[in-house]
């Protein structure tokens, strides 16, 4: 009967219309959206300790967080010099200890009335007094007989994200979770299984009724646990399905083509490079290779670290594409970058017959009009641009090799447009963003995988120091002594995201500044992103010719480009950076046999904290980590060169939300799967999906009927991709 769990809220015990229209606010609608509205943490008995242990703990050197149970005691606003703080006295059944804020005390003022109960969550500390106090702690409000029960039954009680909407309508902690909880009772046996009962009792999974019951009140934390990896494993089994449609959609009954691979022409080329390529290099070409020979498209991803040569690699794919009378288009995420591969590009074919042609947006008509029409008569082999290149005016002859730039940059969509300009050419992407493994198998789990794991043989690691900004005219004067050895460095300036106007500002003034200060006596160029390509382009080929020692710029040279004797970055405002992105401002340094150096400058004072890094990080709690997150960012920069160390650290921080939090990945957000933690999940979902999908692509047999039904129903975007969409 899912007609009882798709009526409105409103009928709910203590809901009513007004009510149920700030539910509505905030995305519940129906019964059954409640039952899906889960926790977000709980208070669990076991975990909770009197004041006095928390305070024997303190002595004995325990620095973590612990919960504690009590009463109001008194509150007061307490004056001292200009500032003032609100304290808060209370007791629990050993003792006294106090909760003080320094901030929002308009806020906390009207809380914590006395005889009231809460738990209060937070790291204590010892007073010079020698009480026991909170600062600034989580705290629970309960109501006396809730914490009686909870205190005497060791019950775990369920707290649920109280968004304003509800608050407005003097729905509180104890309410919501009343009419939760009145919902699940009344309601939860009328919830239809989602999973196939067949991978329910295969993987032991708890079924949907009792999943959501044990949600919203766990008779203990095993129990919890259970509950939420069904919903995890079902979130994955789902997403995996559509990877696994997404792969087999393309292989399966699709005639790729068979390339031809001749030795001479690629012997030529290589013997025409100024070095050898590394064993990964080789290995991943022969995986290229291979695919391209075979008559099935090949859909690969050549992941690489920055700086590791995959360029190299896709130009001979490109060679063997276009010497079997195919074209080859190589898509970049920016103008720069896109030149920069042409420019490299025509030099290193120009012992041979084949053409390479550009095509960006920023070109002049006349000029796009002739690489149009080039492209479409094939007299262009080579085509190298950016997004330009999947535009409906683009008509290629004969695409037989699509090759995607910094694959990260762009999304799914854009790979599969570009795809359909050929009839089913092969397909290689192209990272230096590190996926884990997690990753790959999810949001790029439709492609095969080759990995550059080696560096050319020339290069020393990188040297990254984390300084203040008061060590700024040593820096300066650092930068100016390496010029005689011929190095060039790149200054990045302050991040400014306001405007684009106030962007052009800031990145004028520091110029200016340094211009007449401490580089006043070197040659100083300068590149924004509110620059035309061409004017970058002009910039970066004058500081490639060493016309600038020292480039102040933005993060416009973030990706790709390539200059050899660059061989300092210093990164200001480095905190508000993301650890990608720090390390792929880093990869534009590094890239001769030459020593390069990052230094990450840090507006705030800078303070070795070795231990929070190196032994904590790990079981650090997500607040923690939350709190601490820039600081380890610029820790891991400066203890890790390695860009897919710097990726699994760079996963934990962020959580999963953010992952699949932008459109361009293709894949819908995850709700319960944490993919740092769930990666056993992960691997068992992803089995059984692709065991289905792979015997049963368009899911066509009755057993699989409510897998299409569930696919249909909450992946609808997701499906485009496959079948049965
Ligand atoms: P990325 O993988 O970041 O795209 P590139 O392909 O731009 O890196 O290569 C970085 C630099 O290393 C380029 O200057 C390239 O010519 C050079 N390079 C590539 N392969 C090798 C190699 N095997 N030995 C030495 N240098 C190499
Ligand atoms: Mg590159």
């Amino acid at each position: 009967m899912q007609s009882k769990l798709d009526s409105s809220v409103q009928y709910l015990k203590s809901v009513g219309p007004k009510r149920a229209e700030s539910f509505q606010k905030i995305g519940i609608n129906t019964i059954c959206d409640l039952l899906f509205y889960f926790p977000t943490r709980y208070l669990d008995r076991r975990t909770i300790i009197n004041s006095v242990k928390a305070a024997k703990y303190l002595i004995d050197g325990y620095e973590g967080e612990v919960t504690i149970l009590g009463k109001v005691v008194s509150s007061e606003v307490i004056r001292y010099g200009k500032k003032q703080l609100f304290k808060v006295s209370m007791k629990d059944n050993s003792g006294f200890y106090e909760c003080v804020w320094f901030q929002g005390i308009k806020f906390f003022k009207d809380k914590f009335k006395p005889g009231e109960q809460y738990a209060i969550s937070a790291k204590p500390v010892l007073t010079k007094y020698g009480n026991l106090q909170f600062a600034h702690p989580d705290f629970d409000k309960l109501d006396s007989e809730e914490s009686r029960e909870f205190l005497n039954t060791g019950k775990i009680i369920p707290f649920y994200r109280l968004p304003k909407e509800l608050k407005a309508k003097n729905i509180g902690d104890l309410s919501l979770r009343k009419i939760v909880s009145f919902a699940v009772e009344n309601y939860s046996q009328y919830l239809k299984e989602t999973l196939p009962q067949n991978i329910i009792s295969e993987q032991s999974l708890l079924n949907i009724i009792d999943a959501v019951n044990t949600i919203h009140s766990p008779k203990n934390n095993e129990a919890l646990i259970e509950a939420k990896n069904r919903f995890v494993f079902e979130e994955l089994f789902y997403i995996e399905s559509l990877v696994a449609m997404r792969k087999h959609s393309f292989k399966k009954n699709i005639r790729g083509i068979k390339f031809k691979v001749a030795a001479d022409p690629i012997k030529k080329f290589l013997s025409k490079l100024p070095f050898d390529l590394t064993e990964a290099q080789l290995k991943v070409l022969s995986e290229i290779r291979k695919d391209m020979e075979s008559g099935k498209p090949m859909s690969r991803m050549l992941q690489g670290d920055v700086g590791s040569g995959k360029t190299v690699v896709a130009l001979i794919a490109m060679l063997i594409a276009a010497d079997n009378g195919y074209q080859a288009a190589l898509m970049a995420p920016t103008e720069i970058l896109a030149n920069q591969h042409f420019k490299n590009i025509s030099n290193l074919i120009s012992h041979t017959n084949l053409k390479a042609n550009l095509l960006i947006g920023g070109q002049r008509k006349s000029e796009k009009q002739k690489n149009l029409n080039e492209i479409k008569l094939q007299e262009s082999d080579i085509i190298v641009g950016t997004h330009a290149l999947f535009e409906d005016t683009v008509d290629f002859n004969k695409l037989g090799l699509v090759i995607i730039d910094e694959q990260h940059r762009f999304g799914v969509e854009q790979r599969f447009r570009l795809m359909k300009k050929g009839t089913s050419p092969d397909v290689l992407v192209m990272t230096a963003t590190p996926i884990p493994r997690t990753l790959s198998m999810t949001v790029y789990g439709d492609l095969d995988l080759s990995i550059i794991d080696e560096m050319p043989k020339n290069r020393i690691p990188i040297i990254t120091t984390l300084r203040g900004e008061g060590n700024l005219p040593d820096i300066y004067q650092f930068i100016k002594d390496k010029i005689s050895d011929g190095y060039q460095s790149f200054v990045v300036y302050p991040l400014v995201e306001e405007s684009a106007k106030l962007e052009l500002k800031a990145a004028e003034e520091y110029y200016e500044k340094l211009k007449s200060t401490h580089f006043s006596d070197i040659k100083l160029g300068m590149i924004h992103g509110r620059m035309k390509w061409k004017e970058k382009e002009e910039i970066m080929l004058k500081f490639a010719a060493k016309e600038f020692d020292v480039l102040i710029s933005t993060t416009v040279i973030e990706v790709g480009i390539d200059i050899p004797d660059a061989n300092i970055i210093v990164i200001n405002d480095a905190f508000r950076f993301g650890l990608s992105q720090l390390h792929q401002l880093r990869g534009r340094v590094g890239r001769s046999d030459k020593q390069a150096y990052c230094i990450l400058i840090s507006n705030k004072p800078v303070k070795k904290q070795k231990s929070l890094f190196e032994n904590n990080f790990e079981y650090m709690s997500k607040a923690q980590i939350e709190k601490y997150k820039s600081q380890i960012r610029m820790q891991a920069m400066t203890e890790y060169t390695s860009g897919f160390k710097l990726a699994e650290i760079d996963l934990k921080l962020r959580g999963p939300g953010d992952i699949f939090g932008t459109k361009q990945s293709g894949m819908p957000e995850l709700k319960y799967a944490d993919l740092a933690r769930d990666s056993e999940i992960l691997i068992e979902a992803k089995k059984c999906a692709f065991e289905i999908i792979e015997k049963d692509l368009k899911l066509e047999s009755p057993a699989n009927q409510l897998i299409k039904e569930q696919l249909k129903k909450y992946y609808t975007e997701q499906l485009k991709f496959s079948f049965i969409g």
